[in-house]
């Protein structure tokens, strides 16, 4: 149920991250399905097993019809500042997390993609910017 409100939200900021939450919402529905063609195959319980394959498969179809919608949302590709792995980030996303590294990002002025982290940017590069005590 939370992967729905999230889902529903707009809880996701890059593609990646929209295809967990959809698999996550998904897999129970194909369980349930599945239990409801063992059902079928049963002698006593075929009416049940067809309902539960009839409800489930209307819900499958319709959970791949939204994710489809939700994925054509405008998005860009962006290189991530710390790992340099590409993240296919939707539009209007004011801060995300990277889909290989999981560190956060923000936009600057211009729209490029920076670190979020402060402690990044002042993250010694080599010991000679080591502050001197
Ligand atoms: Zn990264």
């Amino acid at each position: 149920m939370r992967a729905i409100t999230r889902l529903y939200r707009g809880e996701y900021a890059t593609v990646r991250q929209l295809e967990q939450q959809s698999y996550r919402l998904l897999k129970p529905l194909v369980v349930v399905f599945g239990v409801g063609v063992l059902l079928c195959l049963t002698s006593l319980l075929t009416v049940v097993g067809a309902i539960v394959c009839a409800v489930t498969g209307v819900l499958l179809v319709g959970v791949f019809v939204w994710m489809i919608q939700l994925q054509k949302r405008p998005r860009r590709d962006l290189r991530c500042p710390y790992c340099t792995n590409k993240n296919s980030v939707f539009t209007g996303i004011e801060q995300f997390d990277c889909d290989f590294c999981e560190r956060p990002i923000r936009f600057d002025e211009k729209g490029a993609p920076v670190p979020a982290d402060d402690s990044y940017q002042s993250r010694p590069t080599s010991v000679y910017d080591l502050p001197v005590k």
